[in-house]
């Protein structure tokens, strides 16, 4: 096959500051999928495109042929109104597990098609394979089934998903390009339309422990990624959320189900509850679901026997202990006070560290290992009370946990008053 452009020619054109053309853009991801544009000239490109920026409308085309690299779902044919929800990723992170179930528990019908964790924000597939028997592996037909039946899925994404995206992300990883807005929210925006969702929400996540550092950057993705989805037709809207301190008291896999376990049963740490529900309201609205409050379908257990069926259709057992890490260490509140800062991305690696998380696709994760905190910012404290208990198989793991955890704690004298933290920081809408 002759190709129309040249790979060199493309990478020059962004490399001097130049927009690509829609059929630029078009060849190099086809070219790319079918293996004709070379890794290290897509690295090139993509190191312009990190340097450059884009214009939304190469954002756009970008997304599109990243989407028609693969097959898109349709879930049109479903009684329920379909809508996701998509984290940019947190460490404690586990609202996807109580938030699916509770929206099909209020109408909405949830087909989340997930990835694994990398790195130090943990993977919500891994979180839930700790459940006995749990399945990841869906066939389209058993998604639409269940979504159907149940109204909420979580399953891995099938190879046929955005494959050019599949490709690049790896490539990124490794090319020191994966921090930039364009390729990000392409990235996120062609895995989520190809998925068939009719509505989006978007948990963007602020701080420490999160890809975006600071609130202008956050926005930044935010507005970008609204912008591709309502341009692709999904009703999305975007929340900014905190992420300088972990979410609720755990992270690690089973550790994060049993916390999810404890909220769709009434209970559960206050941030997990109020996240929960905000991005629930968010759901429903966006589905176009009226009259029904998250809350009364969180507190009457309809979310609960949600859950309890998603994971059962799954091949799941509800009802099955979780694994625990076969041994612990305590860590101990430094000084008596008020603990002012307990640090995201210290307690991310961690938990990583622990076994919870993976540094290459291929490795397995420890369903027990993970930290379990005792104490949330603003907390009072006493100097050697536990604040944290370290989860790991091998005890040779704790030593750099803890090295890890060593500057994550700030403890203030007793009686002094942290600054108010909001969790919700920012709504964004279609402009
Ligand atoms: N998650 C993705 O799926 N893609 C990115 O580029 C970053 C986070």
């Amino acid at each position: 096959m002759t190709e129309p452009f040249a790979a060199v020619d493309v990478i020059r054109t962004k490399r001097d500051g130049a927009t690509l053309s829609d059929e630029q853009i078009d060849w190099v991801i086809d070219a790319y999928t079918r293996g004709v544009v070379a890794d290290e000239q897509m690295s090139a490109l993509a190191m312009a495109i990190l340097l450059n920026g884009m214009s939304q409308h190469e954002i756009a085309r970008w997304t599109t042929a990243m989407i028609d690299s693969g097959r898109r779902l349709d879930f049109g044919s479903l009684p329920r109104p379909t809508v996701d929800k998509h984290s940019t990723g947190g460490v404690g992170d586990k609202i996807t597990l109580p938030l699916a179930p509770l929206a099909a528990a209020c109408g909405a019908a949830v087909p989340q098609l997930s990835g694994r964790g990398l790195g130090h924000t943990g993977g919500t597939l891994d979180k839930l394979e700790s459940i006995s028997g749990w399945q990841a592996s869906l066939s389209t037909d058993q998604v639409r089934a269940q979504l159907g039946d149940v109204g909420a899925v979580i399953c891995a994404a099938g190879d046929d998903l955005a494959p050019a995206d599949r490709k690049l992300y790896a490539l990124r990883d490794v090319t020191g390009t994966v921090e930039s807005i364009p390729l990000i929210a392409s990235s996120i925006m062609s895995k989520k339309i190809a998925e068939g969702t009719s509505a989006l929400v978007l948990d963007v996540k602020v701080g420490s422990g999160a890809f975006m550092k600071d609130a202008a950057t956050a926005r930044s993705l935010a507005e970008t990624m609204v912008s591709l989805g309502s341009d692709a037709g999904l009703t999305t809207v975007a929340l900014l959320t905190d992420m300088s301190t972990p979410l609720g008291l755990t992270a690690g896999n089973a550790l994060e189900v049993a916390e999810s376990v404890e909220v769709l049963a009434g209970g559960g740490p206050p941030d997990v509850v109020e996240l929960t529900l905000a991005l629930a309201r968010e759901m429903v609205d966006a589905a176009g679901v009226t009259d029904v409050d998250p809350a009364d379908r969180l507190a009457d257990g309809s979310a609960m026997d949600s859950w309890r069926r998603m994971i059962a259709a799954q091949g799941g057992d509800p009802d099955a202990d979780l694994p625990t890490a076969r041994e612990t260490d305590v860590v101990p509140v430094p000084a008596d006070g008020v603990l002012l800062a307990l640090d995201a991305l210290a307690v991310g690696i961690a938990a990583w560290r622990l076994g919870a998380g993976r540094s290459r696709k291929e490795d397995a994760v420890s369903a027990g290992a993970g930290v379990v905190m005792h104490a949330k910012p603003g907390d009072a404290v006493r100097a050697g009370e536990p604040l944290l208990t370290l989860h790991a198989d091998q005890p040779a793991r704790f030593e750099a946990a803890r090295a890890a955890l060593a500057d994550a704690v700030v403890v203030t004298p007793p009686g002094s008053r942290p600054p108010d933290r909001s969790l919700v920081l920012d709504r964004v809408v279609p402009g």
